[in-house]
């Protein structure tokens, strides 16, 4: 499917806006309403990091993303999080797992919700994916895995997990996937679809 005749990326669920309003490196116009219209995906899911998304400001958050047919989620910081994550009626988690046994405890309780659960950039968190439930997807992410000996470390899961590929996108020119599936390509990945 194309869009003002370029092709579309299947998804992007890892994306950012000026809702994660203390992480200097989202530009001012990178707005929900901005990125709709972009429309770089087929299905596309907000995830801004969910220590700026107190009430209230969650609840036009929520409104805005829902208004423009977006997905709704947030970046999930590590278990001290958890529970405020559980209560908010996100559709997916990208979840920061950080090699902690109360975060890989975190993932199981996030997983109970029924909802997908993605594992954002674990090669960058130094995630254990031997203690992550086989149910986690696991994110190919466009911004950091070049940084990364990905083929040593990410060959020996192809099996074993599900994976999704995010831009993890800050900024408009970011809303990007390339590097991210030339990775999934060279290791034989299959990208999972969630909606
Ligand atoms: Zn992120």
């Amino acid at each position: 499917m194309k869009k003002n005749g370029h092709r579309l990326f299947p998804q992007d669920l890892h994306i950012h806006t000026t809702y994660s309003t203390g992480d200097s490196s989202v530009t001012p116009q990178q707005t929900i309403e901005f990125i709709a219209q972009v429309g770089h995906a087929r299905i596309i899911g907000i995830s801004d990091h969910l220590e700026y998304l107190d009430d209230p400001i969650f609840s036009r958050y929520a409104e805005r993303i829902r208004a423009q047919g977006l997905r709704l989620s947030a970046e999930v910081n590590g278990a001290p999080w958890v529970d405020r994550a559980r209560e908010l009626g996100l559709e997916y988690y990208i979840y920061q797992c950080f090699d902690r046994d109360a975060d890989y405890k975190g993932a199981e309780l996030l997983l109970q919700t029924g909802n997908p659960v993605i594992i954002a950039h674990p090669l960058l968190l130094d995630t254990n994916l031997d203690k992550v439930p086989p149910e986690c997807y696991i994110e190919v992410n466009n911004r950091y895995v070049w940084r990364f000996d990905w083929r040593l470390r990410l060959q020996p899961y192809v099996k074993r997990f599900s994976f999704v590929i995010g831009s993890d996108a800050h900024t408009p020119n970011w809303l990007a996937q390339h590097v991210a599936r030339y990775v999934a390509e060279e290791l034989g990945i299959n990208e999972s679809v969630l909606f």
